[in-house]
């Protein structure tokens, strides 16, 4: 869509502003907002940001300001504010793409899995928190109604959150994204909204904006979203499951799809996506840094802790057939490959590109990922794992981030400067956490002796 088109719609919707936006490391959307009859001038790179401003974009203050490329065909309406529209925004530096810029490294993957004849389809689940602080400030669901400690699919509560989650869902559906089915998750104020799968590019700016949009519904009802991986310690945390496959970039075909011929371990696969498994699981503990990126993540990467019994979360790297306890599943469905272990806090740009490259590694060195685990893998200790030749999932966000720091693969898919800078940013997340004495430990050891 060009700027004509764009201008042509906003006016008829009586658009006031645009919003420009790229994201920072984290994938919060960062922006500058344009009056309508600027969009020209917009469209053509007009505004200016100092990336030494954000946190984990690689660049000095003595640096030349990025320009925002807006991206036409990604307009979003802001539903909570129909006087915005936002555009995601590719960044330039000097009239070429910025190297460093989250949005334009996954299109680089992009136009590498185009030289190879495909388009990467990604259908991201979309797990988070509704809560509203109680009187102490501290964070509760919304409703105040109890599951007996089994909130999961839970109708009644669902009901009563109905007033934000229905006017979310209502958003994302008039927006075009193809919500099919909404539910109440494993944990008290835990939610879950399915969607439309699209190429990577769209599902990531999706992302971003939905993020934005959770949250400004839900603060107009008193509460707040959460995409903190696990906020809670006894309960599940919130995934982001990325759901991938490859489609032929000519006829739009399914690559991923299996026939009798194709599908050599019958778990409902081509051999294609065995290969493209191969290699994500080759680069497991460096993708799991950029998908699994906060300190809190690590704490959602566990067997046990829900009171359900169960968290649903990946702990090794390894794969299977529709069986939850494996970093890749192959929903019973088949024709796809879902990667557990993303949260709902990564910048899916990230994400999305070093899984990508990943799996483009695996079918070019057609690695094959041996037979799936169909058994219950929390059954096994790590010990027990090692033996057999599995690697853990990072324990961690240092062990993640060294992971990261060593894999070949990352900083070409990050470009240099941004894998440094990613590295050290995460690094000094780390230290800035590790330099902190927690209620855990005074509880544990101030009175032990
Ligand atoms: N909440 C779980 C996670 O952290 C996933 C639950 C599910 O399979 O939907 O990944
Ligand atoms: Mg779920
Ligand atoms: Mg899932």
């Amino acid at each position: 869509m060009d700027v004509s088109e764009v201008k042509k719609i906003c006016e008829a919707e009586s658009v006031k502003y645009g919003i420009a936006s790229y994201v920072d490391v984290h994938g919060a959307s960062k922006g500058k907002f344009v009056p309508l009859n600027h969009f020209g001038q917009m469209f053509k790179g007009s505004e200016l940001f100092t990336g030494a401003a954000l946190d984990g974009v690689p660049q000095d203050i003595s640096d030349d300001e990025v320009a925002a490329m807006p991206d036409g065909a990604g307009m979003m309406i802001c539903p909570w504010n129909k006087e915005l529209a936002w555009f995601p925004s590719d960044l330039h530096l000097n009239g070429t793409p910025f190297e460093a810029c989250s949005r334009n490294i996954l299109k680089r993957q992009l136009a590498e899995a185009a030289d190879m004849g495909f388009i990467f389809n990604l259908g991201i689940e979309t797990e988070f928190f509704v809560l509203r602080p109680d009187d102490q400030g501290k964070p509760v669901p919304y409703s105040d109604r109890d599951s007996m400690g089994k909130p999961c699919y839970d109708v009644p509560i669902m009901m009563d959150n109905l007033p934000i989650i229905d006017e979310l869902v209502q958003a994302m559906t008039d927006l075009g994204w193809g919500v099919y089915s909404f539910d109440h998750e494993d944990a008290n104020g835990q939610f879950e909204i399915d969607f439309g799968y699209s190429n990577a590019l769209t599902m990531s700016d999706r992302l971003i904006f939905f993020r934005m949009l959770a949250n400004e519904i839900s603060r107009k009802h008193g509460a707040f979203a959460s995409f903190m991986p696990k906020p809670f310690a006894n309960r599940t945390g919130s995934g982001a499951h990325y759901n991938m496959s490859l489609a032929d970039i000519n006829t739009g075909k399914n690559l991923f799809e299996p026939s009798a011929v194709t599908d050599r371990y019958d778990a409902g696969v081509s051999e294609l996506a065995y290969y493209f498994i191969g290699g994500v699981l080759r680069h497991a503990k460096a993708i799991s840094a950029v998908v699994a990126p906060t300190v809190n993540s690590y704490k959602r990467l566990v067997r046990q802790g829900s009171m359900s019994g169960s968290t649903w979360a990946p702990v090794f790297c390894c794969y299977g057939n529709n069986n939850r306890t494996n970093m890749l599943r192959i929903p019973s469905a088949g024709g796809r490959v879902e990667c557990r272990a993303p949260d709902i806090a990564c910048n899916p740009y990230l994400g999305a590109a070093l899984m990508l490259a990943a799996g483009l590694e695996g079918i070019r060195e057609q690695i094959d990922p041996g037979e799936p685990h169909r058994e219950n893998m929390y059954n096994y200790s790590d010990a027990d794992i090692t033996a057999a030749g599995i690697e853990c999932l990072p324990k961690n966000l240092s062990e993640a981030i060294e992971s990261f720091a060593a894999d070949e693969l990352a900083p070409k898919v990050f470009g240099d400067a941004m894998f440094n800078s990613f590295t050290q940013f995460k690094r000094a997340e780390w230290e800035s956490y590790h330099n902190t004495v927690s209620q855990w430990e005074l509880d544990r050891y101030l009175r032990l002796f």
